[in-house]
């Protein structure tokens, strides 16, 4: 336990990993406050933790240098985590300038106010691993990068600006390279919260079929509130280093599917229909990572396995 003077400023904080994250940090003792584009019109996922109560929210939007600034001076934090995102990669193909305005203008923004005021604190950024692109090998952070979306262009980019600043500038800051990672907070416009969605229908006779696309894709599934855990640890480490945050399981959408069908006694093939307007051309096929270095160098490493994740997904999203 630490004491209550620790101070973490959360931007993001009522996205998934922002609600999850001030939840462990308030648990921890810290002084929590968190930063929104909608101050405290919108707390929908901090509600459903219920700890929207427990600390204060800040309207503020990442790309704002006046607002962030404001709000570094009024926190004094000792780690700033920067979550804030459009974080939909399908959404990025159709809405490239808001993405990449945000992840990039918005991390840049919080870098160059933290040079120009010498914030000495530590800075956290949530890189993707749709920076990779494709990975044909377990992907670690020196592997190949080759984007597919504006989404991963944007945390590319951004990732470059974070090894920058901490290299001429000596910002403390650092990338945890998130792959995958849902909970019952994800947005149901997510693929796997989709699913669990459609499939409690379908048990429900509300509906009968769930249309998608490319479902032979691969990809490396965590559990976010353990993912949570390990930006804390590439944060508070005195080595700052950038990290590739990964289960290093991969599994393919069409097993992701089979299993949560096959939870609530339903045959997937009976629902499933493959509908070619969902096929996006810039699909990455495989993606997952190499869980050694961050276990390695920090003893992290995911324990809860995709069957687990999937119990968890239906039990705390009350589709049981
Ligand atoms: P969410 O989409 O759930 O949350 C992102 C949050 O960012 C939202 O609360 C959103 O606020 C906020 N936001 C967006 N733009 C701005 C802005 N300009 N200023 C302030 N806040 C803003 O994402 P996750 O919690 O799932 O992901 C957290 C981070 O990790 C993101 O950066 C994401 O790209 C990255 N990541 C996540 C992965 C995953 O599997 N979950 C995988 C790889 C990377 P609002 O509610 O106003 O829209």
């Amino acid at each position: 336990m630490i004491t209550k003077t620790k101070t973490a400023l959360v931007i993001g904080c009522n996205g998934q990993d922002g609600a999850l994250i001030c939840n462990s940090l308030l648990k921890k003792g810290y002084k929590v406050i968190g930063g929104s584009r909608n101050g405290k019109d919108n707390l929908d996922k901090l509600n459903q933790l219920g700890i929207e109560k427990e600390f204060e929210i800040k309207k503020a939007d990442i790309k704002n240098s006046n607002e962030i600034e404001k709000l570094i001076s009024y926190c004094q934090p000792e780690t700033i985590f920067n979550l804030a995102a459009q974080s939909s990669v399908g959404k990025s193909i159709n809405q490239p300038i808001d993405t990449v305005e945000g992840i990039v203008n918005g991390t840049l923004n919080l870098l160059e106010v933290s040079r120009k005021i010498n914030y000495t604190g530590k800075i956290f950024f949530a890189g993707s691993c749709e920076m990779f692109g494709n990975t044909e090998t377990k992907a670690d952070i020196h592997h190949k990068q080759n984007p597919r979306s504006p989404y991963g262009i944007a945390k590319q980019t951004s990732f470059n600006l974070v090894k920058l600043y901490r290299e001429i500038h000596s910002l403390k800051c650092v990338t945890g390279v998130f792959f995958n990672h849902e909970s019952h907070l994800r947005n149901e416009s997510f693929v796997t919260q989709k699913i669990v969605k459609s499939a409690y229908e379908i048990k429900n006779n509300r509906q009968k079929k769930l249309k998608l696309g490319n479902i032979d894709i691969i990809r490396d599934w965590g559990w976010a509130p353990e993912y949570i855990e390990a930006v804390q640890l590439i944060t508070n480490s005195p080595n700052l280093k950038d990290h590739i945050i990964c289960s290093g399981v991969s599994n393919s959408l069409k097993i992701f599917i089979e299993k949560v069908f096959n939870s609530y006694g339903l045959n997937w093939h009976e629902h499933i229909e493959i509908d070619k307007n969902f096929l996006r051309q810039n699909d990455i096929k495989s993606s997952y990572g190499d869980p050694n270095p961050l276990f390695k160098d920090l003893g992290w490493k995911a324990k809860v396995d995709l069957d687990s994740i999937i119990v968890n997904l239906i039990k705390l999203s009350n589709r049981n």
